[in-house]
């Protein structure tokens, strides 16, 4: 059991600084994710918590103590990759075994320990298997059980699943969280795909370019986006935007813009007369329009994708696409006039200039 913590963590590789002044603290148990389009520094955070990546500057602990001077073994840390490479000519019981057999532990505790572990991951049947007579999710499940062997007090995970296909990652998905369940190891998960960190994290670190842009539950992300980039990063389809000037009135505030005019009360929100901003709404936010409404999006839809369930509806406002998520059955056609109303407990605004969330509670910036 241990807790993480990441003090002013920077990282530069020559003179290209990779990570900047990066402040984060893991609970014992906890599930955090870091997620961020490529490249924003994710891998190379996990590499140094793990003692495989030298820190520039700052401090790694793990369970109170300070590890930046610790090798990898020392440090009570296991890791998984996408790559899992298991050791081809290898059992998948020595490979299991391997590691523990380096660190001279007796063969029947390391029996005994494989025994566990494999009825925990369901490997019980292909121990005497070589790696090349398992599917790709049963070789990722040997490279997790490989890691849960030497039973550490954090787990670190760089997008296991990336190499495997659509099912197979869901499925895996499921595993990872009821593995969570079941053992509470402290985990820090790396992954690039939002559907990973909504379903598996307690916590997501939005990463973009070194930096944390928020940190919260993945309802609270999804939720009360802190910034335009983590609005437009989360969230499947993405969210529409629509450039407005804010107008105070008499009773409350007038969004004026891209071919729009609508009347808000404006409650939660920090609003200046005057100021530019990127209003944002979700797909699924927009209702189809009972006539009555006022505020409405309004146009010609031109692109119906069904989804099944839904539909999502592309329509022309002005110069600009929306996006409006329906339920399958009310979708429309190519060519239909389509209303939207937008409900104004559901909408986002941005500052246009530091793309910064207008919510009252992001008032100072605070990340976390
Ligand atoms: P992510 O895992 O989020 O995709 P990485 O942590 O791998 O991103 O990389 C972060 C940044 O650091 C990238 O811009 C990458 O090019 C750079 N980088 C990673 N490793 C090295 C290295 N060994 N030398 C120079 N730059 C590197
Ligand atoms: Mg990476």
């Amino acid at each position: 059991m241990s807790n993480i913590v990441c003090a002013n963590i920077d990282k530069s590789y020559g003179a290209i600084n990779v990570i900047n002044n990066f402040n984060l603290d893991v609970s014992d148990r906890e599930f955090i994710v870091f997620l961020g389009p490529s490249g924003c520094g994710k891998s190379t955070l996990l590499r140094m918590i793990a003692g495989l990546e030298e820190i520039s500057g700052g401090t790694v602990s793990i369970g109170g103590k300070e590890v930046n001077d610790l090798e990898p073994r020392d440090r009570g840390v296991a890791m998984v990759f996408q790559n899992y490479a298991l050791y081809p000519h290898m059992t998948i019981y020595d490979n299991i075994a391997f590691g523990l057999k380096r660190m001279k532990v007796p063969k029947d505790q390391i029996d005994e320990r494989i025994k566990a572990v494999s009825a925990t991951l369901g490997l019980e049947p292909y121990l005497a298997r070589k790696p090349a007579e398992l599917s790709g999710g049963q070789q990722q499940r040997v490279a997790i059980a490989r890691a849960m062997i030497k039973t550490p007090k954090v787990f670190l995970f760089d997008e296991p699943l990336s190499n495997l296909d659509a099912k197979l990652r869901h499925h895996m998905r499921v595993e990872i969280a009821r593995l969570h369940q079941k053992l509470q190891t402290t985990t820090v998960y790396v992954t690039h795909d939002q559907l990973e960190a909504m379903t598996l994290a307690d916590r997501i670190v939005l990463m973009r370019a070194g930096a944390i842009e928020q940190v919260g539950t993945p309802a609270e992300i999804y939720e009360k986006p802190r910034t335009l980039f983590v609005a437009g990063f989360i969230g499947t389809p993405n969210m529409n935007f629509l450039n407005v000037v804010i107008h105070q009135v008499e009773d409350g505030w007038l969004l004026v813009g891209d071919g729009i005019n609508f009347r808000i009360e404006g409650h939660g929100f920090r609003l200046q007369h005057g100021q530019k901003a990127t209003l944002g709404i979700r797909p699924a936010d927009l209702l189809v329009s009972n006539g009555a409404d006022v505020n409405v999006l309004s146009g010609t839809a031109n692109l119906i994708e069904f989804h099944g369930n839904d539909a999502l509806i592309t329509f022309t406002h002005g110069d600009i696409e929306i996006g409006a998520l329906v339920k399958a059955s009310s979708r429309a056609k190519p060519g239909d006039q389509v209303s939207f109303s937008l409900l104004e407990s559901r909408l986002h605004l941005f500052d246009a200039q530091s793309g910064v969330s207008l919510r009252e509670d992001d008032a100072g910036g605070a990340t976390q």
